[in-house]
């Protein structure tokens, strides 16, 4: 027999509900009880769908205010000190503060640092923990919850953060190993279970996704005994030990399934050792079949089929991760052409599949939902849409000719360096300026077709010159023309490219209230015309000074959608890759003689398993100088990374080839830098000398500092002077007093 789980739902609402109410309350626009009860109907609501779409597991416990690691330091007592706590329950102010920083009379304090979770584009709370940490069940969130699930007729299975995870995405305090905790933490999990086994409950889930990562032999060495503790305390509950993300090594899985709990799930869409720990297994598993992290319609044939050929018990079967990282519900969705929308399966969808999956194998049922699935799919695979063989036939073509530029960088250089000349620690920025309500009500306006489209392009004329008067004024040596036609660095591209498309109500949770609309990639990419010249090109010709040409590099517009899930990756990439590169040329046809490509979340999109980072790092590297190689030695290659940790990936920055990488240095004074220094990377770097984050103006001296810092790391004839990243969430009066400081920081140091 087949049942359901349902291993975490979407919370933020199917219209974005939550999004508005916290905002709302945040603003003090509702109280605190208006809120609670967004809260409640949006759970209500989640039971009522997955109960409705057959779930026998329906989760709960899966809702959260902001994010679900900041519950688990709730549900711990793990707040830092500074949020002044006072050791009770842990109320919804301090539980804010610790979220977004507090600044009232009685507490003025930053919020926790946030980072991505996995690889995937939602963010994390990181819980800050010390040698000392004491924990303390602190919050009654998970039983308040499963009771009011009950009280509405809902039996549900609450799903808690498990120990190892929780322990192992915490930084410790100066360096402190946060594993050594394990003892401390794990009574307060005993209660936890032993309070759901007090309240009834059939289920826990004790999610663990830590456990696909490469571990520590001292920490694999733990995880049998610390399931066994939980379970052992859990009573009659059974507990389902949730793992996603990719597959578990054999050490891992051998620890798992020797453990006492109940059922294992795996992530079946990701990797491929789990599928065969499937076959022949003697665990009760949960099958992770139906891809939670996109939006692509199940072959619910082929699963049935696996079903049959590997189990020949009792068997759960689940998303492969929470549909957390899902959008909603497809039904509302009212962009997507028809054509493609048939392809599509949102969180609820997905559901309705395992709900077809176990009819089908149960009793025979739903044969009509198979064969309309079947057409589906069918449909998809040979859709002209898709398939592009010019585009095809081009990535096969690609070898060192497309890669390589024509000249060593030291040559490059050389040339570059006489035909430029271009002062000592030269300035620029990074891309965008201020997008200020002007800029987005036009744009607004203009694609509810109340502007028309010559008016609009004449405001962003407008904004253009202004801003490039504004750099020449501040004495800015590379300038920028601002982006002001943009909307978002990967949808504006997307939206001009072949084989992408739009959804209205594709929302996902990114971090707190904020979330994102990635595009879908459904079919080859290819450039039907310039992107980007029309503007480049007008911004050259309203200065003498040199603009820089900005384009989105083929990762990031990788990384940050929906990419088709029918060939690998790295093919998407290369189209993308190519796709850019017309676009470079194009631009450098039309008098362009530096062009960055931002290369953003190419750090990101490192796979969670060190043995798969080669491959990722070499095709990655390549894509990227697909787009670049294209130029001549007199054009100058820019790129642009932030929130990055590049210690492990230096030589793969290095091969990226590019005559100037800007980075975000600020919030780390430089540290970053002697990842580059110890390289000795080659080429040049501008180190981000202020933060762009905040409102906050530093002082000449400040800015001044810093460069000194990394003159001393990096030969200073390579050193150039820029902000951390673009300058877009900002606002003018503080831009122009910041950048004119940094002008003025990186003239002192000329003469000096
Ligand atoms: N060129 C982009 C900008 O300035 C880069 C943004 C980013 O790195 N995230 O906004
Ligand atoms: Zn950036």
């Amino acid at each position: 027999m087949i049942q359901v789980a349902s291993i975490g739902y979407p919370r933020i609402g199917p219209k974005r509900e939550l999004k508005k109410a916290l905002e709302q309350f945040w603003k003090g626009e509702i109280q605190e009880q208006d809120l609670h009860n967004v809260a409640k109907n949006l759970r209500k609501q989640n039971w009522q769908t997955q109960k409705s779409a057959g779930v026998d597991l329906i989760s709960s416990n899966d809702f959260s205010f902001y994010d679900q690691v900041l519950d688990a330091i709730c549900l711990l007592g793990a707040v830092p000190k500074r949020y002044k706590w006072d050791g009770q329950e842990v109320n919804l102010t301090t539980y804010f503060a610790m979220a977004r920083g507090s600044q009232t009379a009685d507490l003025d304090v930053p919020a926790l640092e946030m980072t991505k979770w996995f690889d995937t584009n939602y963010h994390y709370l990181v819980p800050e923990l010390s040698a000392e940490q004491t924990f303390k069940l602190s919050s009654n969130k998970p039983f308040e919850e499963y009771e009011e699930a009950k009280q509405a007729g809902f039996d549900t299975k609450p799903i808690i953060l498990g120990p190892l995870t929780f322990l192992l995405l915490a930084k410790g305090i100066d360096g402190f190993n946060t594993i050594n905790l394990l003892d401390k933490i794990l009574p307060i999990y005993k209660q936890i279970v032993e309070k759901f086994s007090q309240l009834g409950a059939e289920w826990i889930q004790i999610d663990e996704p830590i456990l696909v990562k490469d571990l520590d032999s001292n920490v694999v060495s733990k995880i049998k005994d610390t399931l066994n503790q939980i379970k052992g305390a859990a009573g009659n509950c059974k507990i389902l030990l949730a793992t996603y993300f990719e597959d578990l090594n054999e050490d891992v899985k051998n620890q798992v399934f020797e453990s006492n709990v109940d059922v294992v799930h795996l992530d079946l869409v990701r990797g491929s050792k789990n599928k065969e720990y499937v076959k022949n297994s003697n665990k009760k598993l949960s099958l992770g079949l139906v891809d939670g992290r996109n939006v692509w319609k199940t072959n619910l044939q082929e699963k049935i089929n696996f079903i049959k050929d590997n189990i020949s018990n009792d068997v759960i079967i689940a998303s492969s991760c929470p549909l957390l990282h899902s959008p909603y519900d497809l039904e509302l969705e009212q962009k997507v052409p028809v054509e493609i929308k048939r392809w599509l399966s949102f969180a609820k969808q997905k559901l309705l599949e395992l709900n077809v999956i176990k009819g089908f194998i149960n009793e025979g049922s739903h044969q009509e939902a198979l064969d309309n699935n079947a057409a589906d799919i069918h449909d998809r695979e040979t859709s002209k849409l898709i398939h592009d063989n010019a585009v095809k036939d081009r990535i096969k073509t690609i070898n060192k000719s497309i890669t390589e530029r024509k000249s060593s960088y030291v040559d490059r250089a050389k040339i570059q360096k006489n035909i430029f000349s271009l002062p000592k620690y030269p300035t620029t920025t990074i891309g965008s300026f201020p997008q200020t309500t002007d800029v987005r009500q036009a744009r607004a306006k203009f694609k509810r077709g109340e502007l028309d489209e010559t008016s609009y392009e004449k405001f962003l004329e407008e904004k253009t010159i202004d801003t490039i008067r504004k750099q020449e004024s501040i004495g800015i040596d590379v300038i920028v023309h601002g982006e002001f036609e943009r909307n978002d660095m990967v949808e504006y591209f997307g939206e001009q490219l072949k084989g992408f498309t739009f959804t209205s109500s594709g929302f996902v949770q990114s971090y707190g209230s904020r979330c994102v609309k990635p595009p879908i990639i459904f079919g080859n990419v290819s450039r039907p015309k310039p992107m980007t010249v029309r503007w480049s090109k007008f911004a050259q010709e309203q200065t003498k000074q040199i603009v820089k040409g900005m384009l989105t590099g083929p990762i990031t517009i990788l990384q940050w959608s929906f990419v088709r899930d029918d060939q690998p990756r790295k093919f998407t990439a290369q189209e993308i890759g190519f796709a850019i590169r017309d676009e470079v040329e194009d631009l450098e046809k039309n008098g362009i003689r530096m062009i960055q490509i931002d290369e953003p979340a190419l750090r990101e999109g490192l796979p969670l398993k060190k043995k798969d980072w080669k491959d990722y790092l070499s095709w990655s590297v390549d894509c990227f100088k697909i787009s670049a190689a294209v130029v001549k030695d007199e054009t100058q290659i820019h790129t642009h990374m932030c929130y990055a940790e590049f210690e492990d990936i230096i030589d793969s920055i290095a091969a990226l080839d590019a005559d100037v990488i800007s980075i975000e240095t600020s919030r780390s004074r430089m540290e970053l830098l002697t990842t580059f220094e110890k390289f000795k990377y080659p080429n040049e770097v501008g180190p981000g000398v202020y933060d762009i984050h905040s409102p906050r103006v530093p002082s000449q001296d400040e800015m001044k500092i810093l460069i000194e810092k990394a003159s001393k790391l990096i030969d200073p004839s390579r050193i150039w002077v820029n902000p951390d990243c673009g300058l877009k969430t900002r606002g003018w009066p503080e831009t122009i007093d910041a950048l004119t400081k940094m002008v003025n920081a990186a003239k002192e140091l000329r003469v000096s």
